[in-house]
């Protein structure tokens, strides 16, 4: 059989096992073709179904919260974890938190982790979880009681060896505290069963900042490559949760000038720079709308939804050298790139997951843009996690710089294996190719080794 009617095969069987799940879909037909090269040079993926077997989870666990509100009313959310992929090392990825979460979100994302986490060099195999809880508008009771109630399904499927999750999308440090006390309070033990944890109680310097510092880093190596680097560039940066406001925290390190960020409701343009003390009070530490940016900046522009372009994202529409989607998936559409490539930008670093369409991705490329793949470009938080785990492991505690380092020298790793990769297999420069062949080869490889399992 082709390589191209192998892929076709798989993918048609994914449609049809995975009805409605569109964005796993997405995941699935972007990861399947670019490793057509691959599949050409080797038959032996293909001798060992290892493409008809990397496209169905080791385990989808999907449970009921149920929990009571301020009123004294029970509500009920749904729970998923899904535990993709084991073959490099025990499952490892966040919990999101958002109305839009349903189990096609969700393996979207734990896919996406199996390739992202390998990428990084470390033994962490795929998975992921979360809820259709909307964090938003309730009351830190609320959370509390939520996050607890959670904790009672997924504390029966978790373990330090087993599966450790994190932090993603509506889950920070307050989500996570409240899902640790109860998971102690259940087992009785102390153990590093999830990343991001508090400074006091077993978390790592250097996690909060990692995702986003790592896509800056990730970012100045691409540019580096090809003679340049990120100093006075002008930047459009989406999102203004934890990976956006460290982008743009070592964008301003790095003397870039960050002009833009975003939240569900509006973008910010400061064309003199955003504020980062600004934006930190309004949504890390106030955990308001940006509408309360403008207040601190007056210098600022606000652009509510009512003013974004058709079939896009107002960010990308503002004249940027460099794009760094740190939001949501598919945030940038075929219109935006279209603008980002009409205003002159040129590179497009993905710091949230898949927050690129296919069609934008292919009119970026066809464009020459440099492009950071999310798989790549932002596994530098997932990477500081296993760094977590390893001080948890040894009980010990290291200091910022050392974890900083390390976190430097993996996103360089990451961006020669792509690079070199995206080479060997005659695709030279392009990172997607060579990030999606150099994270699959690991674990399907791994996948060999082990047996029919
Ligand atoms: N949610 C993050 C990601 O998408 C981090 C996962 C982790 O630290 O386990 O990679």
């Amino acid at each position: 059989m082709s390589v191209l009617k192998y892929i076709d095969k798989v993918l048609k069987q994914t449609a049809k096992s995975s009805p409605g799940q569109v964005e796993f879909y997405q995941a699935a037909e972007e990861v399947l073709h670019s490793l057509k090269p691959l599949l050409e040079r080797e038959t032996k993926y293909d001798e060992y179904n290892i493409l008809e077997r990397i496209v169905v989870p080791e385990r989808t666990i999907i449970f009921r919260v149920s929990w009571v509100d301020d009123n004294g009313i029970i509500q009920t959310n749904l729970g998923y974890r899904v535990q993709f992929n084991s073959a490099i090392g025990p499952y490892k990825g966040g919990l999101r938190f958002h109305p839009s979460v349903n189990l096609g979100i969700i393996k979207f994302l734990g896919f996406e982790q199996i390739f992202k986490n390998s990428l990084t060099g470390l033994n962490i195999g795929g998975g992921k979880g979360g809820s259709n809880f909307d964090p938003k508008g309730k009351s830190e009771n609320e959370i509390m009681r939520f996050c607890q109630s959670f904790m009672v399904e997924l504390s029966r499927y978790i373990g330090e060896r087993r599966d450790v999750p994190a932090g993603d999308i509506g889950v920070g440090g307050r989500e996570l505290g409240f899902m640790f006390g109860q998971y102690k309070k259940l087992t009785g033990t102390f153990e590093g069963i999830l990343t991001g944890k508090g400074l006091n109680w077993g978390g790592s310097l250097g996690r909060t900042e990692a995702t986003g510092f790592g896509s800056v880093y990730f970012a100045e190596h691409i540019l580096n490559k090809y003679g340049d680097s990120l100093k006075g560039k002008t930047c459009a940066v989406s999102g203004s949760g934890n990976v956006a406001t460290y982008t743009i925290q070592k964008l301003l390190d790095l003397d870039a000038l960050p002009v833009t960020c975003s939240d569900s409701q509006g973008t910010i343009y400061h064309k003199s720079g955003i504020d980062l003390e600004a934006l930190k009070a309004v949504k890390e530490i106030g955990r308001k709308r940006l509408t309360e940016y403008v207040k601190l900046c007056p210098d600022a522009e606000y652009i509510p939804l009512s003013k974004y372009p058709k079939d896009g994202h107002v960010c990308w529409h503002i004249p940027c050298d460099c794009a760094f989607p740190s939001a949501t998936q598919n945030e940038l559409t075929l219109t935006d790139a279209k603008a980002l490539v009409k205003n002159g930008c040129k590179l497009v670093n993905e710091g949230a997951n898949m927050p690129s369409t296919p069609e934008a991705i292919e009119y970026l490329k066809a464009h020459k843009v440099l492009f950071g793949p999310a798989k790549a470009a932002n596994a530098g938080g997932v990477a500081t996690s296993q760094l977590e785990m390893s001080q948890n492991a040894s009980m010990s505690n290291w200091s910022f710089a050392e974890v900083d380092a390390k976190l430097h020298s993996i996103m360089k790793n990451i961006f020669n294996i792509s690079y070199e990769t995206a080479k060997e297999y005659g695709c030279d420069g392009d990172l997607l190719v060579g990030a999606n062949i150099a994270g699959f080869k690991k674990v399907a490889d791994s996948m060999i080794d082990q047996g029919s399992v």
